[in-house]
């Protein structure tokens, strides 16, 4: 079923249009009758200029359904999920629109457990704002709002998590640039803790995001790098605005987006643990079942999107979990993606080394990638699917996961339909950047040509 106000990860929009203080509170109103049955609601924020308001007429809300509030500040969206739990909270309400641009904000919705709410709960939520049937409670019955920090517990548990003595003892350099964004207040503070020494960039919290932008992207981390060759640091990392992902740089100043520092942290911690179970997004590299026959391990799929990460992990118990775009779930710390956690990780694996980020990095093998996409009319998305299963002979195996994935002896070809907007996305890997090339053309053609007997079924006379 479709979502209208749902997105990959939770509700976004531009402040002012959609989201506005009126939307957030009878959106609040859903989801506590909906969710809750009396009970404690957690709510954290971003640095965004809006978070504020939005977060004052969600707490309003709540308090009115009946519901206690602790606000736990400005956090990072993986602190909140901790405290979740932590504080035995029912649910949690993350003010944040992550990656996007200034002029969005927007709401993640945590569930008992520290992870976002599943799709089914999502439907069951926008079915409740829709019927618009609150139970405000009586004037006598209106709840309070406590604060509490739990900063201080949440970095106490990544701490124990890796081995603060040879992380110590090695004397790391790190360049830490936030982003303007909620990880600065935490990454800086655990790696210095860590006795690591930070350089940091862009750590001063605005919600215009003036540094370098929201989104940590290659081209906007050039100060971040050349900081690192000018220091000789060892490595650096950089969050996006609400600090659950991770992307670094090694210490000759090369960006590694995703695939490859999530395929460091797999060989190291499959290397270290007796569990070997590992769950990514149909989306990512072969690099990853490289590591995972070198280290004798088990590798889950999932469709794209870090919420069917995080509860395959619950499901199948799996240590670890990593996305392309540089999410990083530990285990042993939370089933969600948690770029504090991904940072401390980073120094532990450089203090276990006698070899730079940078070496460590060029020992994996290099795949080709190849991203393109096609405008495809939303009512035939489906018949093109069919098509693209039935006529692709070449293929050895093919995944229906999500879109479709084929198989091939040297790489593979992955056609999604996007869930926004009316296009498919035609996504490949090879060993080789010639292969790549035609894996694409192929694609193209193979999805084309989907469309045009599709479209051409429609208008067939009946
Ligand atoms: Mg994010």
């Amino acid at each position: 079923m479709k979502r209208k106000y749902f997105g990959t990860n939770g509700i976004r929009g531009v402040v002012g249009e959609r989201i506005n203080p009126k939307f957030v509170s009878r959106m609040s109103s859903a989801i506590a009758s909906y969710m809750l049955d009396k009970g404690t609601m957690a709510i954290g924020v971003d640095s965004r200029i809006s978070s504020p308001t939005l977060k004052n007429s969600i707490i309003a809300s709540f308090l009115a359904n009946g519901i206690e509030v602790i606000d736990v500040g400005m956090v990072p969206t993986p602190l909140l999920q901790f405290a979740v739990p932590f504080l035995k909270a029912d649910m949690g309400i993350m003010v944040t629109a992550s990656h996007n641009p200034p002029e969005f904000n927007g709401m993640k919705i945590i569930d008992s457990d520290g992870i976002e709410i599943d799709i089914h709960k999502q439907i069951q939520i926008e079915q409740q704002y829709e019927k618009e049937e609150y139970q405000y409670v009586s004037w006598n019955e209106n709840k309070k709002t406590a604060k509490m920090d739990v900063s201080t517990e949440y970095i106490e548990q990544i701490i124990n998590l890796v081995d603060f003595e040879k992380i110590r003892k090695k004397n790391l350099t790190a360049v830490v640039d936030g982003g303007n964004g909620v990880g600065s207040l935490i990454t800086p503070l655990l790696l210095r803790k860590l006795g690591v020494k930070v350089v940091s960039l862009n750590c001063q919290l605005d919600g215009n995001f003036p540094g370098r932008g929201v989104e940590p992207v290659p081209d906007k981390l050039s100060l971040m790098n050349s900081i690192t060759t000018e220091i000789g640091a060892d490595f650096s990392v950089a969050h996006d605005g609400d600090a659950d992902r991770a992307i670094f740089g090694d210490n000759k100043g090369h960006i590694h987006f995703g695939d490859k520092s999530i395929a460091l942290f797999e060989k190291w911690v499959l290397g270290q643990s007796d569990n070997k179970k590992f769950v990514t997004p149909i989306s990512s590299s072969s690099i990853m079942v490289d590591i995972i026959n070198e280290e004798g391990g088990e590798i889950f799929w999932t469709p794209v999107g870090c919420i069917y990460v995080s509860r395959k992990m619950i499901e199948k118990n799996c240590i670890l979990g990593g996305e392309e775009n540089g999410g990083l779930f530990y285990g042993p710390h939370q089933s969600v993606r948690d770029g504090m956690m991904a940072a401390a990780l980073m120094a532990e694996i450089l203090a276990n080394s006698e070899k730079s980020l940078n070496e460590l990095l060029s020992d994996f093998p290099h795949y080709y990638q190849r991203k393109n996409k096609l405008q495809c009319p939303e009512n035939i998305k489906e018949d093109v699917m069919q098509y693209i299963i039935l006529n692709a002979e070449e293929a050895e195996e093919i995944i229906t996961i999500d879109g479709v994935k084929l198989l091939f002896s040297d790489g593979w070809t992955l056609i999604r339909p996007s869930g926004t907007e009316p296009i498919f996305r035609i996504f490949v890997e090879a060993k080789t950047a010639e292969k790549a090339d035609v894996f694409m053309k192929n694609g193209l053609e193979l999805v084309r040509n989907a469309i045009e007997k599709s479209i051409g079924k429609l208008q067939k006379p009946t």
